[in-house]
């Protein structure tokens, strides 16, 4: 008898946006015609950027001709996107990474998600409250996490991230195995100084743990003082993997790309103690299980590093920046305390009620749709994630109906 994986039976449902959906439907049919406005689930509006479309068409243009058409690419990707990111997202910062310990991928999601399958059963594993699911589910898929009680899995370290610590967690007490941190954070918006990623950094180091630093809105931070990449911490190269992806920094949520970077240094230990390199198994796991990212997509993904892509993808950055700070603004004259918004395109509210009573109260009232904090964890209850991914005159717009609303 084929035998289901028992794992999967406590995982929760994935309500929080199929939860949002419900409710956004339920609200149009009894309101036909309704202008809604989503400023809730973290997906980019704007089209891609022209000189990415251009490498983009080049791409399929040498598809096309025998000449020039790819089969199968190296699993780990094209070296031409390799070197372009090594240089464009590290050397350029002084940090160095080389080509071969960068992955290129079709998703951060499914990277962080299939990164877990590296590390034994018993590893114990430490996540953000509030948290990118992800990296829950992905754990109590595999058998690290207990019942759920209470809103959070036996068996997880939490690591709370609330109004009392700035929403950036020190480093806990006690012994943690695998440690996930994202920033600038999702869904709180927040970022972490160069102290602070020290400080885990040095847990790291004498705990023989291992970071799995998720940087994927990193294009995001325009504070010079902010790190863009762990690595950027001295120490970071032997117990840290960075994930980052093309899809909030090129709009590229459709059109799929994104890479891990493992540095040669970093390495996990075996029964013995003995030092197995990490970058060597994710090798392995990649070439089995993967089969590269298509040609004209990694084009694409290579021209963001060119003079043109590059002004083009930062001036659509700067526009959803601009509507993250409208949206805060708005919120904090309001007099709601927020964070993030700055340097991210999630805006993080206090909202001091129940975070889907404010869900509920906006849908209804002002036909705006935000993300109710209690879906990411605990900690998210009273408060709510505003995104500002969407377009300038939605956004203002619902900042409109959302004051008439709250004020
Ligand atoms: N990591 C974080 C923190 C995210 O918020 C998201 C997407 O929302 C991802 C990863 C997924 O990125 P990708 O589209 O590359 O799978």
């Amino acid at each position: 008898m084929i035998r289901v994986n028992e794992h999967y039976s406590l995982l929760r449902s994935s309500y929080l946006f199929s939860t949002i959906a419900r409710k956004i439907e339920e609200y149009q049919s009894k309101h036909d015609g309704a202008d809604i406005i989503r400023l809730g689930i973290g997906d980019v509006t704007r089209a891609l950027p022209a000189a990415l479309v251009e490498a983009f068409h080049a791409g399929v243009e040498e598809m096309s001709r025998d000449e020039t058409f790819r089969g199968y690419g190296p699993e780990q990707g094209y070296p031409f996107l390799r070197n372009a990111i090594a240089e464009g997202d590290y050397r350029s910062r002084g940090v160095r990474i080389d080509p071969d310990e960068i992955f290129i991928s079709d998703g951060a999601k499914c990277d962080t998600g299939n990164f877990q399958e590296l590390f034994s059963q018993d590893a114990r594993v430490a996540v953000p409250d509030p948290v990118y699911p992800v990296y829950v589910d992905t754990n109590v898929m595999a058998g690290r996490a207990g019942a759920w009680k209470e809103g959070r899995y036996d068996g997880l370290v939490y690591l709370d991230s609330t109004s009392a610590n700035n929403y950036v967690p020190s480093p806990p007490a006690g012994q943690v195995d695998l440690i996930y941190l994202c920033f600038p954070n999702n869904p709180t918006g927040v970022t972490a100084t160069r102290e602070q990623l020290a400080a885990w950094v040095s847990y790291a180091r004498e705990n023989h743990a291992l970071i799995l630093y998720d940087a994927a809105y990193e294009a995001f931070i325009r504070d010079e003082s902010i790190p863009h990449s762990i690595f950027e911490i001295p120490g970071a190269r032997e117990v840290a993997v960075e994930f980052r992806s093309f899809s909030k920094t090129a709009g590229f949520t459709g059109t799929r790309c994104a890479f891990t970077v493992i540095p040669a240094e970093c390495s996990v230990f075996d029964g013995d103690g003995k030092p197995v390199p990490l970058r060597t198994l994710w090798n392995r796991r990649h070439t089995t299980k993967f089969n590269g990212v298509s040609y004209p997509v990694q084009r694409a993904a290579a021209a963001v590093y060119t003079p043109e892509g590059t002004g083009q993808v930062r001036e659509v950055l700067d526009y959803y920046l601009e509507n993250a700070r409208l949206i805060r603004e708005k919120m904090q004259t309001l007099g709601y305390t927020c964070v993030g918004g700055d340097n991210s395109p999630y805006i993080w509210v206090e909202v001091r009620e129940d975070s889907w009573e404010f869900f509920d109260r906006l849908l209804d009232r002002a036909q705006v749709v935000c993300t109710p904090g209690a879906g990411f964890g605990l900690c998210g209850e009273r408060h709510a994630r505003i995104s500002a991914f969407n377009h300038r005159e939605k956004v203002l717009e619902a900042l409109d109906r959302i004051e008439r609303v709250l004020a």
